[in-house]
């Protein structure tokens, strides 16, 4: 008999996630601060919790997805959080992306009452999670990994065990110092482009082929040409996982010198309200300094 899941966090990533577990067959109880969140998955077969202790009581594997460092934290250890409903041999699941090193802190804290944790942060965004091909970073014991193989196998695609706990936590760190640093030079290549007087669309179409191409030049230049600033990944969340990076490299005492200059500008662009829209609407910090625009309407 498979083991039975609890999901807390029915956000955009979480709602697909459990629905997915469901569709896979797993007897799924699931709880969302805002009650009403659980009812499409009520209605889709799952059981209603009442609490993450609640859950956690009636579940072998508890799976979270949840915002911050400090809501996960919440969850797992605050009043009727996880710990508490827990039984030992429960593997508890953070699908989050938050601190590498209050993921270990989580982890030894579970560890005491023999409970197993392992941090599975994912990419891929709204639709990956709906459709199930999330890519999973994993950190923690191989064997809780193996255990829970057949959950993140209902839930994503490119699913890599990478190391300890903190491990997948630090790896999708690293690609949001990618992913951050690819959003920079785009911005600053169509910048030089709209100067130079070039078509930005005769540029893409020479350059996003070649080696200086990217996932975030093939699919976000076109959108900054058409000025749609419609989010697949918000600022507001972009910003929140930057801080997580300079966080853990000041932790380290590693130099992070694209990801601090992209932090601020991002901060620029929450003065302005626009917190809410595309992480690509970073070339509008740019544009305020240059004094122009770039895109071709
Ligand atoms: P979201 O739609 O804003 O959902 C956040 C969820 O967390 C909601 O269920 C919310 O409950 C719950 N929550 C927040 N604080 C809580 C607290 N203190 N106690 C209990 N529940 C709390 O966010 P999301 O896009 O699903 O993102 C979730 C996580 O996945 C984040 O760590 C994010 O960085 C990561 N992620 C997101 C994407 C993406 O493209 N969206 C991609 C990869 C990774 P309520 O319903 O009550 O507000």
């Amino acid at each position: 008999m498979s083991e039975r899941v609890g999901y807390v966090g029915l956000g955009i990533m979480g709602r697909g996630m459990a629905h997915n577990l469901l569709k896979a067959g797993f007897a799924l109880r699931v709880w969302n601060r805002t009650a009403s969140r659980m009812a499409p998955l009520v209605e889709a077969g799952a059981e209603a919790g009442e609490s993450p202790a609640d859950v956690a009581a009636k579940s072998d594997i508890v799976i979270i997805c949840v915002s911050d460092t400090p809501d996960v934290e919440a969850v797992v250890l605050g009043e009727n959080g996880i710990i508490h409903g827990a039984k030992p041999g429960t593997l508890v699941i953070d699908c989050s992306t938050i601190s590498p090193s209050a993921t270990r802190q989580m982890a030894a804290a579970l560890k005491e009452k023999g409970i197993a944790m392992l941090d599975a942060p994912v990419s891929g965004g709204s639709e990956g999670a709906a459709k199930g091909t999330l890519s999973i970073m994993v950190g923690g014991d191989a064997e809780q990994f193996e255990r829970a193989l057949p959950a993140f196998q209902a839930m994503g695609k490119t699913i890599t065990h990478v190391g300890p706990n903190g491990a997948g936590q630090t790896v999708k760190l690293v690609n949001q110092v990618l992913l951050v640093g690819n959003t920079l030079a785009m911005s600053e290549a169509l910048m030089f482009a709209q100067a130079g007087g070039v078509d930005l669309q005769k540029t893409y179409d020479a350059i996003s082929q070649g080696a200086a191409g990217s996932w975030m030049f093939t699919n976000r230049a076109p959108q900054i040409m058409q000025r749609d600033w419609r989010p697949g990944f918000t600022i507001a969340l972009q910003q929140k996982d930057v801080r997580l990076c300079l966080d853990a490299a000041d932790e380290m005492g590693v130099p992070l010198l694209c990801a601090s200059l992209v932090f601020n500008l991002y901060r620029t662009l929450e003065a302005m309200g626009l917190q809410e829209e595309g992480n690509h609407a970073l070339i509008k910090a740019l544009e305020h300094l240059a004094g122009f625009e770039a895109g071709n309407i």
